[in-house]
């Protein structure tokens, strides 16, 4: 493998570069944890927009008891006059 760095050819099992001393199983650790990473926020994203939707659906139910309280309170008025 050839250091990201320096350029330099290294053993593929070289965790050092032999030329100028980069860590060469650094960047892929950094790889997975960046991976890891975006797919945490992939699923904070999807948890996000699945809240958004639940919180929607539960305005849209408010709404619709604040509705049928209404007409309720309408026919109780139009009942007592
Ligand atoms: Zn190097």
């Amino acid at each position: 493998m050839f250091c990201s760095k320096c350029g330099a050819e290294n053993d593929n099992n070289a965790v050092y570069c032999q030329k100028c001393g980069t860590n060469l199983k650094e960047k892929e650790h950094n790889n997975e944890i960046k991976d890891e990473k975006l797919k945490q926020a992939q699923m904070e994203y999807y948890a996000d927009q699945k809240k958004k939707k639940e919180s929607e659906e539960k305005n849209a139910m408010g709404m619709a008891i604040v509705f049928i309280i209404l007409v309720v309170i309408i026919a109780l008025f139009i009942f007592l006059v």
